[in-house]
C-alpha cells in the first residue's frame, strides 16, 4: 500500500538519517527504544563488527501487524503524539516516527514482526521494498540492519573504528538498563555476552549486573524527595573512583539524560571526598511532573532544561552528602572483587536485604522528608555514632609516614601527612567561618612590601582581612603592617601565614568568592601546618591526631581528596595467610 510513499519520501529520510544516525550507538538507540515502546520484557541486541557489519535487536514486545509494520517505515508514522507535554512522557517524539525510516534509507533493514498469528517480514534496501512476506508466528519483532551508509559513502567515513563504535554502544545499552531495570538485556558482540541484564526490577541488582561485585558492594543508597521532585539511586564510596564523568547516570522519569547542574550537585557533594581530577560513580532516578522539563527535541542530544533546578541542585547536593557523612567510609586494603565466589550468594542476600530496606522506608518516609537545611548547605546536625564510636589504638609509624594502629575490627595504616592535614583543614574551615573572631596583638608588627599591583589587589579587598581578624593598615608606599591578627594563625608562623593568604588573594583577585577563598586558604594553611611525611612525631602526639581524626566530619580524606586512612580487616589478614581458606 504505502511502497510508493516510501521511495518519494526517500531523499527526505536521507537527510534525516544523517541527523539522526551519527554513530552506530544511535542506530542501537532508536531501535532499543522501539521495543521499549513495545512493552518489551527482554530485548537481545547482537552486533558484529562493532555494529559496523550487523545491528541485530531482538523483542519480545507486543509485535506489529502486516499494516503496521509499513508503517514504520514512513516518516511521522506515530500517532501517539497527544498533547504537548506528552512529548517528554514518550521520547523524542518528532523523531520516534522518522527514526527507522531514516535508517531503512541508508541501509539494509530485515523486519521480522508478529502481533497475533500471522508474522511479516519485510526488507528494504535504501528505503525501497525488495521483499515482502509471511513469516513464523514468534510474538515480538526482529530487526537486522546490515550495510549500514552503502549509498552514502560521506557519512560513512564519519563512523568510527569498530572498538570505538563497540564502546558506544556498550556505554549506551548499560545507560538504558540502568534506566529500565524491570527490563531484560543481553548485548552480544560477535557471540561474545558483553552486557547481560535479568530484568529484576532492582537498581541495585542491575548496578551488580553491570558493575560486579566490586561497584555493587561499595554503593551506598540515597532516597530524598522535595515538593518538585523524588530521588532514589545509589552513589559511590569514594574509595572507587574513575578518571571521567561518564558513570554520573541521571535518569529523568526513566530516561538517561545529561544535565550540566545535575552533574555539577554530584560533583560538588563529593568535594574533598576525592580529588577534583577523579570522579565517582552514581546512578540517580529523579521523578518529576513532566511539565517542569523543557523539551529539547533534537534527536541525538540527551540534555535537557528542567524547571526549579536550584531545587533539584538543593536536593542532590545535601542528600548525597549526608549520605557519605553518615556513612563509614575507610577503604578496605583488599578489593572485594577478589571475592567472585561469593558473587552469587551476594545478589540473593542483597535482594532480601532490599525487601527489608523497602519496608523500613515505608514506615520511615515521613521522618525522612521531614528534614530541613539552612542556607548554606551545610549538613543538618547530626553526628556520626558509628564514626565517633571508632577506638583507634596505635601501635606504631612505619617508613617515618604511616601510622599503624588497631582495634577489633583489624589493623590500620593512616598517613600522617593527610590526617593531620584534614585535622587542620576542618578547624581552619570553621574559624573562617565564624562571624567573631578573637585576635592577638603582635609585639613587633609585620610589615609587608608589595608592587603596586599586588598593593592595590589588597588595598581593594582590605575588608575581608578585617572580617578574619586581621588589624591591617597602610603603611608607606606599597606597604601594609599588621599589627593584630585571628588566634588561630599558628604562633611562629605569623608571618609566613600572612604572606600566604595575601598571595591567596593577589592569585583570586577577579572573581572573588568568599566560600571559595575560605577553602582555599584553609587547605593552603592546613598542608603548610601539618607534619610531613618522614618527619618523627612522638606516640603521644599520634594518639592525639588519630583521636582528632576520628572527630572530623570527614576522616577519610585530606582536603585535596587523598586517602587519609585504609583497612586492613581480620578478615583480610586471616585470609591472606591462609587461616581461613574461603
Ligand atoms: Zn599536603
Ligand atoms: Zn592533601
Amino acid at each position: 500500500m504505502s511502497k510508493i510513499k516510501v521511495m518519494s519520501e526517500n531523499l527526505a529520510n536521507k537527510i534525516a538519517a544523517g541527523e539522526v544516525v551519527e554513530k552506530i550507538a544511535s542506530v542501537v538507540k532508536e531501535l532499543v527504544e522501539n521495543s521499549i515502546d513495545a512493552a518489551a520484557k527482554n530485548i537481545i541486541i547482537s552486533l558484529e563488527e562493532g555494529g559496523l557489519k550487523s545491528i541485530q535487536i531482538i523483542d519480545d514486545g507486543m509485535g506489529m501487524d502486516k499494516e503496521d509494520a509499513f508503517l514504520a517505515f514512513q516518516r511521522h508514522a506515530t500517532s501517539k503524539l497527544v498533547r504537548e507535554d506528552d512529548l517528554f512522557f514518550i521520547d523524542t517524539l518528532g523523531f520516534r516516527g522518522e527514526a527507522i525510516p531514516s535508517i531503512a534509507s541508508v541501509s539494509r533493514v530485515v523486519l521480522k514482526t508478529c502481533s497475533k498469528d500471522v508474522g511479516t517480514l519485510i526488507e528494504i534496501k535504501g528505503g525501497k521494498v525488495i521483499r515482502e512476506e509471511v513469516s513464523d508466528a514468534r510474538k515480538g519483532t526482529e530487526i537486522i540492519v546490515t550495510d549500514l551508509f552503502y549509498n552514502t559513502p560521506a557519512r560513512l567515513k564519519y563512523l568510527k573504528t569498530e572498538a570505538s563504535e563497540l564502546a558506544g554502544c556498550v556505554s549506551l545499552v548499560e545507560r538504558i538498563a540502568l534506566s529500565h531495570v524491570a527490563i531484560s538485556f543481553t548485548l552480544f558482540h560477535n557471540d561474545r555476552i558483553l552486557v547481560k541484564t535479568t530484568g529484576s526490577g532492582q537498581l541495585h541488582k542491575c548496578i551488580h549486573e553491570i558493575y560486579g561485585l566490586g561497584v555493587s558492594s561499595k554503593m551506598l543508597e540515597v532516597r530524598r524527595s522535595n515538593d518538585d521532585f523524588d530521588l532514589y539511586g545509589f552513589i559511590c564510596k569514594p574509595e572507587i573512583l574513575k578518571s571521567n564523568r561518564n558513570h554520573f547516570i541521571t535518569i529523568v522519569n526513566d530516561r538517561v539524560i545529561k544535565n550540566y547542574d545535575i552533574n555539577r550537585a554530584i560533583n560538588d557533594a563529593y568535594y574533598t571526598y576525592k580529588p577534583d581530577t577523579k570522579f565517582p560513580i552514581v546512578v540517580l532516578q529523579i521523578s518529576t511532573d513532566p511539565t517542569l522539563i523543557d523539551v529539547n527535541i533534537h534527536p541525538t542530544k540527551q540534555d535537557i532544561k528542567l524547571d526549579k533546578i536550584n531545587d533539584l541542585y538543593d536536593l542532590i547536593y545535601s542528600t548525597i552528602k549526608e549520605v557519605l557523612y553518615k556513612s563509614l567510609l575507610i577503604p578496605d586494603a583488599i578489593k572485594k572483587s577478589e571475592y567472585n565466589e561469593v558473587k552469587e550468594e551476594y545478589v540473593e542476600h542483597f535482594v532480601k536485604e532490599e525487601e527489608k530496606k523497602e519496608e523500613v522506608y515505608q514506615n520511615s518516609s515521613q521522618v525522612a522528608l521531614d528534614l530541613s537545611y539552612n542556607e548554606q548547605q551545610d549538613i543538618p546536625i547530626i553526628v556520626n555514632e558509628e564514626l565517633k564510636k571508632l577506638v583507634l589504638y596505635p601501635v606504631g609509624v612505619a617508613l617515618g609516614t604511616y601510622i599503624i594502629a588497631q582495634n577489633e575490627e583489624g589493623v590500620y595504616l593512616i598517613d600522617q601527612h593527610a590526617a593531620q592535614e584534614r585535622v587542620n583543614y576542618e578547624k581552619y574551615l570553621s574559624a573562617l567561618k565564624k562571624q567573631k573572631t578573637t585576635t592577638i596583638s603582635l609585639l613587633f608588627p609585620i610589615t609587608i612590601e608589595l608592587s603596586s599591583s599586588e598593593f592595590l589587589v589588597v588595598k581593594e579587598n582590605l575588608s575581608i582581612l578585617t572580617n578574619m581578624g586581621f588589624v591591617i593598615e597602610e603603611f608607606g608606599v606599597n606597604t601594609f603592617v599588621v599589627k593584630e591578627h585571628p588566634t588561630w594563625l599558628k604562633t611562629g608562623y605569623e608571618e609566613e601565614l600572612i604572606h600566604k593568604i595575601i598571595d591567596i588573594m593577589i592569585h583570586n583577585n577577579g572573581a572573588f568568592d568568599r566560600v571559595k577563598f575560605n577553602e582555599h586558604i584553609a587547605i593552603t594553611l592546613a598542608c603548610k601546618m601539618s607534619i610531613k611525611a618522614n618527619m618523627r612525631i612522638s606516640i603521644e602526639a599520634v594518639e592525639e591526631l588519630l583521636q582528632e581524626l576520628v572527630n572530623c566530619d570527614n576522616p577519610y580524606n585530606c582536603p585535596h581528596g587523598r586517602p587519609t586512612i585504609i583497612k586492613f580487616s581480620i578478615y583480610d589478614l586471616e585470609r591472606m595467610f591462609k587461616r581461613v581458606m574461603n
